[in-house]
């Protein structure tokens, strides 16, 4: 039980208190990115990150030597883009902080077309040790829905 309401990727807790001074908002889009991206294939081209991201080519480039310099992703000019063990680590921190956002504000009712943008401007801002209460929050909420609903009932028609 005290397991589960630990963060799953504990390390990337840690990692993301030690590097939380390198990583700028943009280098942590990137990385949570590229984690996503090749989490199936092991790697992401490039191009790919730059459509995904809807940035040109050239400033994929110059923020993957930075995540590459900070020794998070081997990169070769040209060539594809594969996160290392630490990568990984902080990578899959980074989505599930996206993710654990994400889910609280669409389960406290925010709307669905407002959820994606404010979750990508909070994650940047928030503690790990907020994000680690949002979560357990949601959790709770997830394991008594009975607590849920009334919180449902309590906002329903409160909008605006
Ligand atoms: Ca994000």
């Amino acid at each position: 039980m005290k397991k589960n309401r630990e963060f799953h990727t504990f390390r990337g807790y840690q990692l993301q208190k030690e590097e939380q001074r390198q990583m700028t908002a943009s280098m942590e889009d990137y990385l949570e990115m590229i984690y996503r991206l090749s989490k199936n294939e092991g790697y992401v081209r490039v191009q790919q990150l730059a459509d995904h991201l809807h940035v040109q080519a050239p400033s994929v480039t110059k923020i993957v030597q930075k995540l590459a310099a900070a020794g998070l992703l081997d990169y070769q000019k040209y060539g594809l883009i594969q996160l290392t063990e630490k990568g990984k680590t902080m990578g899959s921190f980074l989505l599930e902080r996206h993710m654990v956002i994400e889910n609280f504000l669409r389960i406290i009712g925010v709307d669905e077309e407002l959820i994606l943008k404010d979750t990508e401007m909070i994650e940047h801002h928030l503690s790990t040790n907020a994000v680690q209460k949002i979560k357990l929050l949601f959790q709770f909420m997830r394991l008594n829905p009975e607590i849920l609903a009334l919180f449902q009932q309590y906002t329903a028609g409160e909008d605006e």
